[in-house]
């Protein structure tokens, strides 16, 4: 069935407002986008979409009590909840690198979770 919707594309920061004419998850064309990574952004975004995620994950021993971690790529949209649940029960110990993977292959999605930032162990 051919419908349109309204998205914002998060591909670069002019956040372009586009209206997506679709059969199905099939895009038949876009307007509002300001170049042609609106339509990809747009088909991604019926038919895998998908996220950067940032959080914290709780560290031991070290000189703060969380440490800033991102997926290394996208993760799926529909599983973000289920990513952060997980990451909330991760327990790291000091030091950290930064880059350091804290969580190898999230839920099975093949994308790790990286650590952004070095985390040293607090001196005794
Ligand atoms: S359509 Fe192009 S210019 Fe507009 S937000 Fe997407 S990437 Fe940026």
């Amino acid at each position: 069935m051919r419908a349109t919707e309204k998205m914002i594309c998060i591909i670069c920061p002019m956040g372009c407002n586009l209206t997506v004419t679709r059969e199905g998850t099939t895009v038949l064309r876009t307007e509002g986008n300001t170049c042609k990574q609106g339509l990809t952004f747009a088909e991604a975004e019926l038919t895998d979409p998908r996220r950067m995620v940032a959080t914290t994950v709780r560290v031991k021993g070290a000189i703060h009590p969380l440490i800033p971690v991102y997926t290394e790529k996208p993760f799926p949209k529909p599983r973000i909840f289920d990513l952060l649940r997980e990451v909330c029960q991760l327990e790291i110990e000091a030091p950290v690198a930064m880059n350091q993977v804290v969580l190898e292959n999230a839920l099975g999605e093949g994308i790790n979770i990286i650590a952004s930032r070095d985390m040293p162990r607090m001196s005794t």
